[in-house]
């Protein structure tokens, strides 16, 4: 036995700290995070799966790679725009830039001129009050879900929201509206049946006692056959002779009507048919942040801003700087998904599909986050044995398909263009795998 241990070559964990890369990145990424990655590529290398001469390669590699967070980007070749398992809305370049910009010190509530503070996030409200032109005022917080409970609880705590049976929704993971809004102190009363809500259902529970009036978009289902629901409109000159608000809660975040979405409401069309006040979602079809947006009337959304629970919903500065940058520019992500050119797609599709031996199947993609439903998207897909489903999402791009009868579906509707080559060598991996 006079052979040498080549685990005795494995260079030693002081040594691969002094290395001047890695030094650099202790300070970066932290103490922790350098040398449990150290410690494991040694581990790596005693187990024979590195070669020790290798070893210095692969920590400074995978230092320079490391994000500090452990989520991993994902290609969503589902077809499904708004994916909420994969965190909705991807946002444009231009808000990644805007979210990094104010990753530091920024004046999201200060006057530079003057040095005094002022109020908060008024670039992000300015951006969403030249959107939608019908709005007088704007109010960010955290989620669609605050903006709800705000609009809710500073409106209407002690008193009555009146809704419709019809729009008793449940949102999805156990989000029910009835439950939030019992959260908020005001108390539910309902009007109408599951299919059918009159106008005179509203009019006759309405009083003293009424908070105000909301209306819910049943965003993630469609109920047909014998039914009636009262439209804003309608709604707007009860609400202006008992002197209550009426609110409606858009979920979707359209800020203008969209022709491909006929069925979506939009915050334009809401406030010009009669809404003192929308709510709607930022990272939804506005393709935004994670947001609650609120938009109307001045007199309304002032008493929202000014209600004590504001200040526990209030959106961050990386929030108002993505959300003020998607707003003011150019179409972001799940616009440009949602309006993908068929043609586009198919030729895409058929060049993937060229290349690794598959076909080419018609496929429709879908809005998703509980967005239009029943609305497709028409496209083409990728098609594959599904088996290849699993090295693709654990491979490197992780990839996410569509399982479905039997096979594994690439939509490339949600995948950038860019990331054509990407997704291909992702795709000749995951096969090579199975093989
Ligand atoms: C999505 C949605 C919400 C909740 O918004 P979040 O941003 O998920 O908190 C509320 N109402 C409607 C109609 C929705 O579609």
């Amino acid at each position: 036995m006079n052979e040498v241990d080549p685990r005795r070559a494995i260079p030693r964990t002081d040594a691969l700290l002094m290395l001047p890369g890695v030094a650099a990145a202790r300070t970066r990424l932290g103490e922790h995070v350098v040398r449990g990655l150290v410690r494991d590529t040694q581990d790596r290398a005693r187990r024979g799966e590195l070669a020790a001469d290798q070893v210095e390669y692969a920590v400074l590699k995978q230092l320079s790679e490391h994000a500090g967070t452990t989520l991993r980007p994902v290609l969503n070749a589902t077809g499904v725009v708004v994916h909420t398992n994969l965190g909705r809305a991807p946002l444009s370049a231009a808000a990644v830039d805007a979210l990094v910009a104010a990753g530091g010190y920024v004046d999201v509530e200060l006057n530079l001129a003057t040095g005094a503070r002022s109020a908060r996030g008024v670039a992000a409200r300015a951006a969403l009050l030249a959107a939608c032109p019908p709005a007088e005022d704007a109010l960010v917080v955290t989620n669609g879900a605050a903006a709800l409970v705000l609009a809710t609880t500073a409106l209407a705590a002690g008193k009555e929201v009146v809704v419709s049976r019809g729009e008793l929704i449940e949102i999805g993971a156990g989000f029910r509206l009835p439950d939030l809004i019992a959260s908020t102190g005001a108390r539910l009363r309902e009007v109408g049946t599951t299919n059918r809500t009159h106008l005179r259902d509203y009019a006759e529970v309405l009083g003293p006692q009424t908070g105000c009036i909301l209306k819910v978009h049943p965003s993630n289902f469609v109920v047909r056959g014998f039914t009636a629901a009262v439209e804003l409109g309608e709604l707007r000159s009860l609400a202006g002779e008992y002197a209550v608000p009426l609110v409606a809660d858009l979920g979707s975040g359209l800020l203008a009507p969209d022709a491909l979405l006929p069925g979506e409401p939009d915050a334009s069309t809401a406030l010009t048919d009669g809404a003192d006040v929308i709510t709607a979602s930022g990272d939804k079809l506005l393709g935004g942040p994670q947001a609650g947006v609120v938009l109307g009337r001045t007199e309304i959304v002032t008493r929202l801003a000014r209600h004590p629970l504001a200040r526990a919903v209030r959106a961050d500065k990386l929030t108002l700087a993505a959300l003020e940058a998607t707003v003011s520019g150019a179409a972001p992500p799940v616009v440009r998904a949602l309006h993908a050119d068929p043609t586009v797609l198919q030729t895409r599709a058929q060049r993937l599909a060229g290349a690794v031996g598959a076909v080419v199947v018609a496929h429709d993609g879908r809005v998703g986050g509980g967005g239009a439903p029943g609305v497709p998207l028409p496209g083409w897909a990728v098609r594959l044995p599904e088996a290849v489903a699993a090295p693709l999402r654990l491979g490197d791009p992780a990839v996410l398909p569509r399982v479905h009868d039997g096979a594994c579906l690439l939509d490339l509707r949600c995948v950038p263009e860019a990331d054509d080559e990407r997704l291909l060598a992702a795709v000749r991996a995951a096969l090579d795998r199975i093989s």
